[in-house]
């Protein structure tokens, strides 16, 4: 079966699902409005898709993908950002009670940055950029370390490079303050299936997998 195909046969069994019945989970969605109490800044990466994870159905987490999951600094220089303007619009519009960035073990863009970007590429070298910090806390403090341990350690640097950027966004840091705002800093293993949170008392990631 082509690609094609099989994308199609889901979306089949997707719409059977979701927009058939009179009390079809779609109707309700128009009918009321969007109103998902989480928004989810994860990678591109085709193995790492919220929904799948986190097993959400539709409407329940606002989503925002890109290269390596990355929040880049708050600025006021009334550019084009993307990433940026999804915060603004589930944090300020649809009033977003928490905010989870998802990284993930074989990112491709943190392997990029510790190891190299591609010479030809006009984008993804500046955007990675933005957590370069995580390359050097890398190659400092765990030169040793083996590969696989330095792409761990580097994507979870990077997390935490997009959590301190995320606190730089003015309304994410009011609603913080008045209790209204939860952030998280997630990252999933595709070997393990682990999930961990950043626990920000003590700078580690902690499993969340309930054991057994
Ligand atoms: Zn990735």
């Amino acid at each position: 079966m082509s690609i094609i195909n099989q994308l199609l046969d889901g979306y089949h069994q997707f719409y059977q699902s979701y927009f058939v019945g009179s009390d079809a989970h779609y109707k309700r969605l128009v009918k009321q409005g969007q109103s998902p109490k989480v928004l989810m800044i994860s990678c591109c990466d085709s193995r790492v898709a919220p929904e799948t994870i986190t097993q959400a159905e539709p409407g329940d987490i606002f989503t925002v993908r890109n290269i390596a999951n990355i929040v880049p600094p708050f600025t006021e220089d009334h550019g084009v950002h993307g990433v940026s303007a999804a915060i603004e619009f589930a944090v300020c519009e649809l009033n977003v009670g928490h905010i989870i960035i998802l990284g993930h073990s074989h990112c491709g863009g943190i392997d990029a940055l510790l190891n190299g970007i591609p010479k030809d590429s006009g984008f993804i070298g500046p955007w990675m950029k933005i957590v370069a910090e995580a390359k050097r806390h890398v190659y400092t403090d765990h030169s040793n370390c083996d590969h696989e341990t330095r792409g761990r350690l580097g994507e979870q640097y990077a997390l935490q490079i997009s959590l301190d950027n995320l606190k730089g966004f003015p309304f994410v840091t009011e609603r913080v303050n008045q209790g209204k705002l939860t952030l998280h800093a997630w990252h999933f293993s595709l070997e393990t299936g682990d999930l961990c949170a950043l626990d920000e008392q003590d700078q580690t990631f902690k499993s969340l997998r309930q054991k057994g």
